[in-house]
């Protein structure tokens, strides 16, 4: 296998390196407590345990009960997870609100729900990302069974206003789900404070292995569970734990809360240096929701005539790993829906590259980086050449 000791990563929203505590959280469960935690005698109950102490941990992060926490496989799962819940709780609803910037997550299931005959409206965003609350409040209607607004968007990193959102969502008496997959591990999360109904979280996006999800669910006498089989989960999800995931995710989480103020605070420098040095140093740049409450960690520069996914092939000749909005879809990249979301035309999208940061990143390498795009883009524009 290829050796990537050398990279210079700047894709911690696609996912992140598992903590070493957390890997040897996991270990013991791979090695000598491999027993079934729905198994009767001792070998198996002893996982059990773990299990609900990486619900008490979880919980912590979140400031929720233990028993309002879901283990899943994936954000993905726990999303499908609470529009499900919603609309099977009042049969009658058939209608659902979403942001048109969603991760496909949801935007794939509200076009899977499109087909079963229910009715998806997607609230649209101006420029800078951000989404008209009046538009939002005309939206729901009598029949709306769940509104489902992201926290922190994954490709701009652009926060939209849960609290607000969650009381407009209340005093219309809808239910509220947030998917605040990036928002784990770089801000503090406190349902209490949010009065969410359901929020979503990935394991991978905060140093706990992928495969792994939670859902926070505030009542759970109005839960519905999407995944059927046994009665694992306290009845809500069907399927044998993903025990040492689960212990990881647990160990994940109290480390994400250990975490020093300070280390965010280098993330943010680090992320202003960055765009700051692509700004003065390339023309013809945008910076994506520049103007907008965003993620410390997200950087999305929009290259006008520059094809986004020759620059990062180019990057990653130099080791460089960051990402496009882009999706393949049969063959051909299609435009990313959040920026079309956000009024930019299909071609400037193609030119549009997301550096997201983490707590490994350096000083040295925002500087490598600042050292080879300029002349990368100078190149694939025609203007120049470049050495490397
Ligand atoms: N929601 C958001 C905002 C995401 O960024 C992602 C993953 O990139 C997901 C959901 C899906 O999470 P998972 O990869 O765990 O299915």
């Amino acid at each position: 296998m290829t050796d990537f000791n050398s990279l210079v990563y700047l894709d911690y929203n696609a996912t992140t390196k598992v903590a070493e505590e957390v890997v040897d959280s996991m270990l013991p469960f791979f090695k000598r407590y491999w027993g079934n935690p729905s198994s009767a005698y001792a070998f198996g109950h002893a996982t059990a345990v773990h299990i609900e102490k990486a619900r008490r941990q979880c919980a912590e992060f979140i400031g929720a009960e233990p028993g309002q926490i879901l283990f899943t496989s994936s954000g993905t799962e726990s999303n499908n997870t609470a529009i499900n819940a919603a609309l099977r709780r009042h049969p009658h609803k058939r209608h659902v609100v979403m942001s048109a910037v969603e991760h496909s997550a949801n935007t794939s299931y509200g076009q899977y729900l499109n087909q079963l005959g229910y009715e998806v409206t997607y609230i649209p965003v101006d420029p800078d990302g951000s989404m008209d609350l009046v538009q939002l409040a005309a939206c729901i209607r009598s029949d709306t069974a769940i509104v489902s607004v992201m926290w922190a968007n994954n490709e701009t990193g652009v926060l939209f206003p849960v609290e607000d959102i969650s009381a407009l969502c209340r005093s219309c008496q809808v239910p509220f789900h947030t998917d605040a997959v990036q928002v784990a591990g770089k801000i503090p999360i406190d349902v209490r404070t949010m009065d969410v109904d359901y929020l979503s979280l990935s394991g991978h996006k905060f140093h706990a292995p992928k495969g792994i999800g939670i859902l926070f669910i505030k009542n759970n006498l109005r839960f519905n569970r999407l995944i059927q089989g046994g009665g694992q989960e306290k009845g809500r999800r069907g399927g044998t734990e993903n025990v040492p995931a689960i212990v990881g995710i647990g160990c994940a989480a109290s480390l994400a809360m250990d975490r020093r103020p300070s280390e965010k605070g280098k993330v943010l420098r680090l992320r202003n240096k960055l765009e700051l040095g692509i700004e003065t140093s390339i023309p013809h740049v945008h910076v994506m929701g520049k103007h907008n409450e965003r993620l410390d960690n997200t950087c999305n520069v929009l290259f006008e005539r520059t094809e986004a996914e020759a620059v990062l092939l180019m990057l990653d000749r130099l080791g460089i790993c960051a990402s496009s909005g882009s999706a393949c879809t049969t063959g051909s990249l299609n435009p990313s829906h959040v920026l079309r979301a956000m009024g930019y035309s299909p071609k400037l999208c193609m030119g549009s590259i997301r550096f997201s940061l983490g707590q490994d990143t350096t000083e040295e390498e925002i500087d490598f980086v600042l050292g080879h795009l300029p002349p990368i883009i100078s190149r694939l524009r025609g203007e120049g050449t470049v050495t490397n």
